[in-house]
């Protein structure tokens, strides 16, 4: 799994579980006015150290306290969240890469 802008890896292979679980997230890191959009499929990774390559932002509210997952090469898309009160954390299946 790939970031899609600057091609570098995110996650190995089978290191996630394809979920069915709608979560809503901004389109773009451009604060809490950005447009949002709900998507359904999900990759849910264990934990945080499952990633090769995978950076935070500042914790932020998503009805409850979430960090978004962005490429910690670029930093230019939200590619995922974590929901700080759970330990997995979820990457939106339609905005990551998966050439190899
Ligand atoms: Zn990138």
């Amino acid at each position: 799994m790939r970031c899609g802008r600057c091609t570098s890896v995110l996650l190995l292979p089978n290191k996630a579980t394809l979920c069915h679980r709608p979560i809503t997230l901004h389109k773009s890191r451009g604060g809490e006015n950005a447009e949002q959009e709900t998507l359904d499929w999900h990759w849910e990774v264990a934990t945080m150290w499952e990633f090769e390559n995978m950076g935070f932002s500042n914790t932020l509210s998503l009805g409850r306290p979430a960090k978004y997952l962005t490429c910690a090469d670029c930093e230019q898309d939200v590619l995922g969240v974590h929901f700080l009160d759970e330990t997995k954390l979820y990457v939106a299946a339609s905005r990551v890469d998966y050439s190899t």
